[in-house]
């Protein structure tokens, strides 16, 4: 048996399946899932995101959430938790980075979001000496202050993907043709929660709704509003998305989203305005959305480099330059990737992002 037997099972028995499902079976399936199974990291693996690429992206992370935590009257105790955190790479050099902020590390309580066992025991020995908490979902985060970084965590989560027809919605599933996976379109229909995108659209135009990114962000958003705390959320995509950004990454190269299911990572394009909606139904504020070029330059990334530079020469100062130009340069990931931060009502926004 294999993740593609279990699809063409289960489309068999039910019917053509939504791309939501689709990406959740091959993503976090518990025998087959991608991300279940494998640590699809780094440079051998098959993607490679900021923290893994320098150690500066985790700290600058890390000063910026302690500044946010200062500038709040230092609670204690307070959650600082992560969502999706992969290797443990980014929270590791945050709290490498945040040893000297006086109180901070003895009153931090670290919960992790984390749904793959493979990756929690990569988690576990990137953190040995500190005392992890894991959870399942973001909405068993301790009633409390909280500080949260979430970097490539919503792009992960599944789509469901819809064509206009008319001021109605038809949407995509996956079925069988000729026992192959193939895309097809389900009969239009009403779909209140694309209302608004009525406005914005025309015949035709697809767009994207990620369902499970809402409770998720609410659960953040209202321990924020009535605890205060703050969250940094990274990610690839646009204050609202529009078109089919559905794509599968296998060994750093595109692959066919209905190619090898499970043998792939599959993401979205991050619809940031869902997001900071959700928050703000909960009475949290949220910031501008800030390239990431742009954010980490505010935060002195380039300070940092230079100081991380001053004693290295030849090859390690090579792939240090070329670290700082891939994190921030507007045509490496500076400007495909977006901060968006959520703070409480009454507190400044978090540092290098506006309101
Ligand atoms: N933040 C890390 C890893 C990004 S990959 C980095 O920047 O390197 C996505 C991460 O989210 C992985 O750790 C994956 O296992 C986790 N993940 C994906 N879907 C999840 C879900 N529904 N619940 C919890 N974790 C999830």
């Amino acid at each position: 048996m294999s993740l593609s037997d279990h699809l063409a099972a289960r489309i068999r028995a039910d019917g053509p399946m939504s791309v939501a499902d689709y990406m959740a079976d091959c993503l976090l399936h518990p025998q087959f899932g991608y991300y279940t199974t494998r640590d699809p990291l780094g440079a051998k693996g098959d993607f490679i995101t900021a923290p893994e690429i320098s150690q500066m992206f985790g700290e600058l992370i890390g000063l910026a959430l302690a500044q946010a935590w200062l500038d709040q009257g230092s609670p204690a105790p307070f959650t600082l938790a992560e969502l999706g955190p992969g290797r443990g790479t980014l929270m590791a050099d945050l709290l490498r980075a945040t040893r000297g902020v006086p109180g901070f590390h003895a009153a931090m309580q670290i919960h992790l979001v984390e749904a793959s066992p493979t990756l929690r025991a990569a988690q576990a020995k990137a953190l040995e000496g500190y005392a992890p908490q894991w959870l399942d979902t973001a909405d068993t985060l301790p009633a409390q202050p909280l500080f949260l970084v979430a970097n490539e965590f919503f792009d992960a989560l599944p789509i469901r993907q819809f064509i206009r027809t008319g001021g109605h919605w038809s949407e995509r599933r996956i079925g069988l043709a000729d026992g192959a996976l193939a895309f097809g379109l389900s009969p239009a229909a009403p779909q209140p929660a694309l209302a608004h995108r009525l406005q914005d659209t025309s015949e035709g135009d697809l767009v994207e709704l990620c369902e499970p990114a809402v409770p998720v962000t609410q659960a953040i958003a209202a321990r924020i509003a009535a605890h205060g705390g703050g969250a940094l959320i990274v990610d690839y995509g646009d204050w609202r998305a529009l078109g089919d950004t559905l794509q599968a990454l296998r060994a750093h190269e595109p692959a066919g989203p209905l190619q090898d299911p499970g043998q792939a990572d599959l993401t979205a394009h991050v619809d940031f305005e869902a997001l900071a909606m959700a928050a703000k139904t909960k009475g949290c504020g949220f910031t501008r959305l800030t390239p990431q070029g742009v954010f980490l330059e505010r935060l002195g990334i380039t300070d940092r480099a230079r100081a991380l530079a001053a004693p290295l020469q030849g090859a390690a100062l090579d792939s240090l330059i070329a670290a700082h130009r891939r994190l921030t340069h507007p045509e490496e990931m500076g400007n495909l990737f977006k901060v968006l931060g959520l703070y409480p009502p009454q507190a400044a926004p978090l540092p290098g992002l506006n309101p």
